[in-house]
């Protein structure tokens, strides 16, 4: 797939504010930032949606989301809760091209979403 701007956020080609790394994921700050705390956490393989995911995938996802929840407990979300949005393509929002999981938290939320 093409060379996403994340490939290069996790290559520290780019700058960004890096709050989670580990072998498969690696978590930063939103430039856009929706709530108090909007990190995005990527993997380190770049897949482009949600679409191209495949059975080999779960774990990866599982740490995806594993990472975001832990960092959330770190950050003192969880009690009041938060939210973990992946955007699909265009009716789903999605403007980068590589896979990543919004963590949203830090204010009330409204349902349904715009
Ligand atoms: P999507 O709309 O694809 O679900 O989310 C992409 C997110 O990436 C947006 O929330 C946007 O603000 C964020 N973003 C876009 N460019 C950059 C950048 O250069 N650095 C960082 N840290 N975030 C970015």
């Amino acid at each position: 797939m093409a060379e996403t701007l994340f490939s290069r956020i996790i290559r520290r080609e780019i700058p960004a504010q890096i709050v989670h790394e580990d072998e498969h994921v690696v978590g930063f700050r939103d430039i856009n930032p929706q709530a108090p705390t909007h990190v995005l956490f990527v993997p380190r393989q770049a897949i482009a949606t949600l679409n191209d995911l495949v059975a080999a995938d779960a774990e990866l996802i599982g740490r995806l989301v594993l990472a975001a929840t832990a960092y959330a407990k770190s950050q003192q979300l969880a009690d009041d809760g938060y939210r973990l949005v992946m955007n699909c393509n265009r009716h789903g929002g999605q403007t980068v091209f590589h896979l990543h999981l919004h963590l949203l938290g830090g204010r009330a939320m409204e349902w349904p979403p715009g």
